[in-house]
């Protein structure tokens, strides 16, 4: 730990490279870097640098603003931005070489004046709703707006979509969206249009669907290092990768207690015996999930301690046991290759790994090594 840091996030950038080397060994085409969230919590840029120098063909972004960051990086590869609503600055997109996707005609209108506007054809990408029911023309507006496909001043050069249930490898559900999606490609090509880049499995039918892959992947979390499912998929480490952040942070105060105290608001902690405990210097506002149980904690000196008590919004306390020989000012790790993982700190807070990396606070700084 830096001196003048009381937390940090370390990104190991070489696993990233090391994921995505193992993860495009099972895919023929290309793959998209997603790199939305601020690349999943890791950093925008480093991240983006290193998937572009491990062969990236594209960058995905959400928001526009991300797209845009990534071009004032002055990162000149192409990127797709998939969440185009309305009163947004197409004209700057589309000046800048940002490929926008479209999910209604509303927005291939748009887009489109904005390009008569500036003087360009912008690049699209079609987006399917195949079953997420999210994003994307529904089957019955896409064969309306394949009728005036024509009508628009766009350059076709994608076909997307997204699975709802990629991540659960023994249901039928994506193998339905496939079939829609085949179809829907179909109507595309009668009506002369046959976009250059097909593209709709995230990490989960990288890894799992090889029939999805088409002429591009988009990998997000297992470029992380992280499973898309757990439970349904197995642990990173089965999966064959690297878990790419760990956190960081030390210990503020550590002081000897009796058995039966009761540990922050709410007392909701206990002290089953006499122990030390140690408080850490993070909470909710750096993305420490509130709800945390027990089932998570800290590993110190190679020693796991689990949490007590609810986190607050700048420390947690952990329960060091009646042995331990920690003082403040020692380094702890939250989660990393030594103690808890990552997956560990979800479970135990009810939710996914995405939304434990992706909500770590900026205010934490990233460390590249
Ligand atoms: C976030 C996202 C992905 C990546 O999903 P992972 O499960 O992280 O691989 C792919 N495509 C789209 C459209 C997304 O929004």
């Amino acid at each position: 730990m830096r001196d003048h840091n009381r937390a940090e996030v370390r990104v190991n950038l070489d696993a990233i490279a090391a994921n995505i080397r193992h993860l495009m060994r099972g895919v023929d085409g290309d793959f998209l870097a997603v790199v939305k969230a601020d690349g999943y919590g890791h950093g925008l840029i480093p991240v983006a640098k290193t998937a572009l120098a491990a062969g990236a063909k594209y960058l995905g972004v959400a928001l526009l603003e991300e797209a845009f960051a990534l071009r004032d990086a002055g990162i000149t590869a192409p990127i797709i931005a998939w969440l185009t609503p309305p009163n947004q600055d197409f004209k700057r997109a589309i000046n800048e070489g940002i490929e926008l996707s479209i999910a209604s005609a509303q927005s291939a209108q748009a887009i489109s004046a904005a390009g008569t506007s500036v003087g360009k054809r912008p690049i699209v990408h079609i987006e399917l709703d195949t079953g997420m029911g999210r994003g994307g023309f529904t089957p019955e507006s896409f064969t309306d707006f394949v009728k005036e496909i024509h009508n628009f001043e766009l350059e076709y050069r994608g076909f997307w979509s997204h699975f709802a249930r990629a991540d659960e490898p023994e249901r039928n559900e994506t193998h339905l969206q496939i079939q829609a999606f085949d179809g829907a490609l179909e109507e595309l090509h009668s009506a002369g249009v046959t976009p250059e880049i097909i593209h709709l499995s995230n990490s989960a039918a990288a890894i799992a669907h090889a029939s999805a892959h088409r002429s591009m992947v988009r990998l997000g979390i297992a470029m992380y290092g992280l499973s898309p499912d757990v439970a349904h998929m197995g642990s990173s480490e089965k999966l064959g990768l690297t878990p790419v952040m760990s956190l960081y942070s030390n210990l503020t105060l550590v002081k000897s207690v009796a058995a039966g105290t009761p540990i922050g608001y709410g007392g909701v902690g206990v002290t089953r015996h006499a122990t030390t405990l140690g408080i850490v210097t993070m909470g909710y506002s750096d993305g420490i999930p509130r709800q945390t149980s027990s089932a998570a904690g800290i590993s110190q000196a190679g020693k796991r301690a689990p949490i007590i008590g609810r986190v607050s919004m700048d420390q947690f306390v952990v329960d060091l046991g009646p042995d331990s020989a920690a003082k403040a000012g020692d380094e702890v790790e939250i989660f990393g290759a030594h103690g808890y993982s990552i997956d560990e700190w979800a479970e135990a807070a009810g939710t996914i790994n995405y939304e434990i990396v992706t909500r770590i606070a900026s205010r934490v700084p990233r460390i590249y090594g």
